[in-house]
């Protein structure tokens, strides 16, 4: 399986580095065509309570599904169109896509469960960022309290002064934020004590040594004591064993997400998956629906 994935992956990330201005302005034209003909989609990866294995949140994941490419991961596509001024745009689109199935999945009858979204530093710091979103919740009469929104702690590097009045914002309008890959970013953490920041999101690199690996287990169980005096609540990022599961609760993590518990799935599986009365394929591994 690796063998046909690598063969079918869309590896132009590290050439793009280096490619000409004719082969980026293929690709530019190729991403911009992806927004016009509904290219897109996403997958959305539940988020556990670690202690009762219940399902407490999803996180909404893009794919390219490119014409002759197949799909495409983020890391293939995101820099690049971070490269090329598009990643705004995409954002918006993800915001809005993410409230259509969150109101989708209302109508359904779906348990009301939080759904995160990744936000890319050029949005988040633009000026009609707040404005935007709240108007996509409102376009589908959805609480501020159903959105959380991911931003990478080196994302928040890049962010400038208006970082505090957008954090106060949003912490005015009930929409909390998560720092997301916390630990890679080489920042201040001031941040970590922002308005609206409520969740910090252990990267995955910290996770995967765990349990054997003594430093990262020191590190994680540093960034879970620090989480619980500043009053954050923990997601462990990446967790795929149950050694690391257990380490995890034992150490304190309130939330985890992984391929231990559940990969990216469709939005019709995540249905299933809340819903268990709807006659439908079994759950993977440890999954609990959560409680209405
Ligand atoms: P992230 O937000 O930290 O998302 C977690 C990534 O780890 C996802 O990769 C997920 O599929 C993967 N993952 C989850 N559990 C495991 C595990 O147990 N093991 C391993 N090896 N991987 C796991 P994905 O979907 O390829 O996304 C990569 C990154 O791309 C995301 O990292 C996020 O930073 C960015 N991204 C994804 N969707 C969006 C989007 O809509 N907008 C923006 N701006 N960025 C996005
Ligand atoms: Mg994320
Ligand atoms: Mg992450
Ligand atoms: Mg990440």
């Amino acid at each position: 399986a690796a063998k046909t994935e690598e063969r079918n992956a869309f590896r132009f990330y590290t050439p793009m580095m280096h490619a000409d201005t004719r082969q980026r302005m293929q690709l530019a034209t190729e991403l911009r065509q992806a927004l016009a003909r509904n290219e897109f989609q996403l997958v959305f990866q539940p988020s556990v309570e670690l202690r009762t294995g219940r399902i407490v949140a999803v996180e909404a994941l893009l794919r390219w599904q490119h014409p002759e490419r197949g799909e495409v991961f983020p890391a293939e596509f995101i820099p690049v169109a971070e490269g090329l001024g598009l990643i705004r745009r995409i954002d918006e689109w993800v915001m809005q896509a993410t409230c259509a199935q969150i109101q989708a999945w209302d109508l359904a009858g779906v348990p009301p469960i939080r759904v995160a979204v990744n936000i890319s530093a050029r949005w988040f710091g633009h000026p009609a960022f707040v404005e935007e979103v709240s108007r996509t919740l409102q376009s589908r009469q959805l609480p501020a309290q159903r959105l959380l929104l991911e931003i990478t702690e080196s994302a928040m590097l890049q962010l400038g002064d208006d970082t505090e009045r957008t954090m106060r914002t949003l912490h005015t309008l009930g929409i909390a934020v998560a720092i997301d890959d916390f630990g890679t970013g080489y920042s201040s953490m001031a941040y970590l004590k922002l308005p609206a920041v409520a969740y910090l999101k252990i990267d995955r690199s910290f996770i995967t040594g765990l349990p054997g690996d003594t430093n990262d287990a020191a590190i994680t169980a540093a960034m879970l004591a620090m989480s619980r005096s500043l009053g954050l609540i923990p997601i462990a990022e990446g967790i795929e064993t149950e050694a690391q599961h257990d380490f995890l609760v034992r150490a304190g993590c309130i939330e985890g997400q992984g391929y231990l518990y559940s990969y990216p799935l469709r939005p019709e599986e995540v249905q299933h998956l809340l819903c268990p009365s709807q006659p439908q394929a079994a759950p993977r591994l440890k999954l609990v629906p959560p409680n209405r």
